[in-house]
């Protein structure tokens, strides 16, 4: 089932990629006719009593025949067949099943229809709620005063919000923008109604509850409430902080104009004097940056980088004409020197008019253990889109601004989760596990563009030393640390407030898919109409007052894809900082043993402690414990063992040392060791919650202080 379900993704996911990104209309369009086509067949599939009788006839032997072997009693299976259901296998075979019934499969002919009949309103309202935010008719304009007519898509608007001094104008189109476009009501409301009923008529008490069962660390949506709720309560004093400095600023402005008292800032002023407040902690011009991250020169950085971070080798060339969808994408193949290929990932850093705006990863291929008798793996190829808005002054090359840079290390940590994944089957490889640790890896890929060493190696000048994709470490102009901690601090000037934007969304995206849906059927349960539940969320997670007669949640494209999984993002920061310090990535990102031409047999014997025991006398290398105990299980096993196995990893390296030695006793992939479940809350990694499982916060808070 795993290789049928990997020829359709190879198909789709490919079709998906060039419908978002292809330079070509006509491409597009017929990626977008085979999505459709497909997406059928897939959901014929999903709904295959044959195929979902024998899936749940295996399980059922299998679990049978482990509880008859418990009671010392004859097992069904023999043991040639109990031995094929290793534990990734029983994991993807629940898994399978559970795709399956979330489509109906194992509901009464009726039911099942109108589980079907619900999903395909689900996708309808979803797609019609995105496609309103970016269509000109349906968001229409504000008359923003000045003779201006601003459109309301959210671009135009995002820019007026940060870059106008006028508060009259910011005002006008906030108001504006905060009901349009008015279609929205209609469709969330619905999207609201549409996802409880599919939840119901599974069993479940909410959608939010569908989305946590299964594989999650959260377990339950309570969890997830009561988590953002003390999150949000601890970073209140320091967004009030924040909060009380754009208030000095808006005061300074209004001086001579007003009559004292306090300045009020208002929810259109934040972005404008959050600008402002960074531009006051960073004096250098954006060109200051500039120099220092010009294509060619980030590109030799990232190649260093992975280098010294998991010995991953990219070599990097401009992909085949007709090899991808615009010109000026290249191709990166990585390899290890012990792992062997590891895939491919194609870039597409370019500019060009219509390219897909925001940065992101697309999968083509999924890795997977190929079946004998050939063996081997199936290398994955992935697409990573990202952008660079501005010009290099020494070389009048394209460059990165600090953000951009953050935001394509980003997507490299998604990329390097994918490459570095070990799994037996494509449905658990990478970025396919669990939705609250799929966004970890990539957090922490983020803490690089706040460290002098990580930096020291990805943003110099290279210009004048032919920047050749080969250059050394030590080639070029470094960027002034000075530079990097002005960036730094101004970052730190609004993070909270950030945050508690963050926490809005991910608590009206709970509480909207939640067990007291809103809306006019949420009457009868106790819940508040949809337009109350952002007004509940902003009162309790932000500083900044609601604003009444707004309806942000019409434009907040999030709740469409997300629907009770959007607190995933708050999760992944809280982990990945407790994990930059916990894995000692912190005291030294880079392996130094790595890069220096230290290759050994197999990496059974190399990894880990004992390479960096016996060649730096010390320590153990943080990113080998991020890959063996992170990267390379993906989804094959559950999230808490998976953290509990990277506390226990960080926490004593012996045991790491120990299981390296049972390693190199045999080349089959290793035996999986259960750790003990409450390692993770015992290291202080999670916190056990209203019946489930959510970060601890501390470090977090931390790091959003500094601005890290
Ligand atoms: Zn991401």
């Amino acid at each position: 089932m795993d290789a049928m379900s990997d020829q359709l993704c190879r198909a789709y996911d490919a079709a998906e990629c060039c419908r978002n990104v292809h330079s070509d209309p006509a491409w597009r369009t017929a990626a977008g006719q085979v999505c459709m086509q497909l997406g059928d067949y897939i959901s014929q599939i999903n709904h295959h009593e044959g195929m979902y009788r024998r899936l749940s006839e295996a399980l059922e032997a299998f679990e049978r025949s482990v509880a008859a072997l418990a009671r010392r009693e004859a097992p069904q299976l023999s043991p040639a067949q109990l031995s094929g259901w290793c534990e990734e296998t029983v994991l993807v075979a629940r898994k399978l099943k559970q795709d399956m019934e979330q489509a109906g499969i194992h509901l009464p002919p009726l039911q099942r229809a109108r589980v079907a009949e619900l999903m395909a309103a689900n996708g309808h309202f979803a797609a019609a709620f995105n496609s309103a935010l970016t269509d000109p008719r349906k968001v229409g304009r504000s008359t923003a005063g000045l003779g201006r007519s601003v459109p309301l898509d959210p671009a135009s608007v995002a820019a007026v919000m940060a870059g106008e001094p006028h508060e009259s104008v910011r005002k006008e189109v906030y108001m504006a923008a905060g009901s349009s476009p008015s279609c929205n009501r209609e469709l969330l409301d619905r999207m609201v109604g549409v996802r409880r009923d599919i939840a119901r008529l599974q069993g479940f008490p909410s959608y939010a509850a569908l989305r946590t069962s299964g594989s999650s660390l959260a377990a339950a949506p309570a969890a997830v409430v009561a988590f953002l709720e003390r999150l949000a309560a601890d970073v209140r004093p320091l967004a009030g902080q924040e909060l009380g400095v754009l208030a000095g600023l808006k005061a300074s402005d209004l001086r001579g104009s007003t009559a004292g008292g306090p300045t009020a800032v208002h929810a259109w002023d934040v972005e404008y004097y959050a600008a402002r407040a960074r531009r006051q902690l960073a004096t250098s011009p954006a060109s200051a940056v500039l120099r220092f991250t010009a294509l060619p020169s980030v590109l030799a950085g990232v190649r260093l980088l992975l280098r010294r971070l998991f010995r991953i080798d990219l070599a990097v060339e401009a992909a085949a004409p007709g090899e991808a969808w615009a010109p000026g994408v290249l191709r990166c193949t990585a390899s290890h020197p012990d792992l062997g290929p590891l895939g491919a990932v194609y870039l597409d850093l370019g500019d060009r008019p219509g390219k897909y705006p925001s940065a992101v990863t697309f999968p083509i291929t999924c890795g997977r253990q190929l079946p004998a008798p050939h063996g081997g793996r199936q290398l994955p190829v992935m697409a990573l889109l990202a952008s660079a808005s501005g010009t290099c002054p020494s070389s009048g090359q394209p460059a990165m601004t600090w953000r951009e840079l953050r935001v394509l290390l980003h997507e490299l940590g998604h990329c390097v989760h994918n490459l570095l994944s070990l799994t037996k089957y494509q449905h658990l490889w990478g970025t396919r596990c669990a939705q609250d640790l799929v966004e970890v890896p990539s957090h922490l890929f983020e803490y690089f563009v706040a460290d002098p060493r990580v930096m020291a190696l990805l943003a110099r000048d290279r210009s004048a030393c032919g920047a050749g994709a080969d250059s050394g470490p030590r080639d070029g102009e470094p960027m002034p640390e000075g530079l990097l901690r002005e960036l730094v601090e101004g970052r730190s000037a609004t993070a909270a407030l950030e945050l508690q934007q963050q926490l809005v969304l991910s608590l009206a995206d709970q509480w909207l898919f939640g067990e007291h849906p809103p809306g006019p059927a949420g009457a009868e349960s106790g819940g508040l109409p949809t337009s109350d539940v952002w007004q509940k969320a902003v009162g309790l997670a932000s500083s900044v007052a609601f604003v009444p007669g707004t309806s942000p949640e019409l434009r907040v494209g999030h709740l469409t894809i997300y629907g009770g999984a959007y607190y995933g993002y708050v999760y992944a920061r809280c982990l990945a900082a407790q994990l930059w310090r916990s894995t000692g990535l912190a005291d030294d990102p880079l392996d130094p043993a790595a890069g220096e031409g230290v290759r050994a047999v197999g990496w059974f014997l190399t990894t880990g402690a004992g390479r960096r025991r016996d060649v730096a006398g010390q320590g153990r290398a943080a990113c080998e414990i991020l890959r063996a105990q992170l990267l390379a299980p993906g989804g094959s096993v559950e999230p808490l063992q998976l953290l509990a196995g990277l506390a226990e990893a960080a926490d004593t390296p012996s045991e790491l040392e120990e299981r390296q030695r049972q390693r190199r006793r045999t080349l089959n992939p290793p035996q999986r060791t259960r750790h003990d479940p409450d390692a993770a809350v015992k290291a202080g990694l999670l916190q056990a919650l209203a019946g489930g499982y959510a970060p601890r916060p501390e470090r977090y808070l931390e790091t959003l202080k500094a601005g890290l």
